[in-house]
């Protein structure tokens, strides 16, 4: 789906910005913001969580290990590549340490992530983790409930997974949940008919 020049002309506008955001105090210990990579029209748009190291240095979302994995599960499952999509994170700038985003810092950095949902307008939204699917989905359930699942954001249809750092971790079952989202995220891009889940509804 083409986005129309005014948006990918406002995308710019939007990542120029950014760049120069000092709204919270993850400003001061970047190399530099990560703001997104891929196509700004895409179908499919991923959201993980932060910058690590190896993402401040380069400027780029998921450059490190867990970035190869989810290369290697998009190339699997959906015969997609990071260029073909967008990805971006939940806060722009690397939190210290690698620790969590904390909750003013997620605020702050929030407004930047639906800008950029609501300018890619991608038809099928992929979270990967905690942050990015409670965040997105309004809940402070946790991921491993949430997943399994594809839920209605907006005019986009949001399917979470875990992180791949957690699947890195977890091993064999963490990665067939994984690749099995990943499917249905697929499912749902090639016009398949899939349940739409209200996240209230969820049991924690
Ligand atoms: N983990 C994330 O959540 N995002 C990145 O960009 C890299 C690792």
């Amino acid at each position: 789906m083409a986005t129309p020049p005014e948006n990918a002309r406002a995308f710019e506008l939007l990542r120029d910005e950014a760049l120069a955001c000092t709204a919270c105090r993850l400003s001061e210990g970047r190399t530099q913001v990560v703001f997104g990579m891929g196509d700004p029209a895409a179908e499919l748009m991923f959201v993980g969580e932060g910058p690590g190291a190896e993402e401040d240095r380069q400027g780029l979302p998921f450059v490190g290990r867990s970035g190869k994995l989810l290369d290697r599960l998009m190339a699997e499952e959906m015969g997609l590549t990071r260029e073909s999509a967008y990805i971006a994170n939940v806060v722009k700038c690397r939190p210290p340490d690698n620790r969590d985003p904390k909750p003013d810092e997620i605020a702050a950095c929030r407004p930047w992530l639906e800008r950029q949902v609501e300018l890619i307008a991608p038809r099928v939204v992929v979270t990967l983790g905690n942050f990015s699917s409670r965040l997105l989905l309004g809940t402070d359930v946790g991921i491993t409930k949430l997943r399994g699942r594809a839920y209605r954001y907006g005019d986009t249809v949001l399917v979470p997974t875990l992180h791949p750092a957690a699947v890195l971790r977890g091993g064999g079952t963490a990665m067939a949940n994984m690749r099995a989202d990943l499917v249905r995220a697929k499912t749902v891009l090639q016009g398949g008919v899939v349940d739409l889940t209200d996240a209230g509804m969820v049991a924690r």
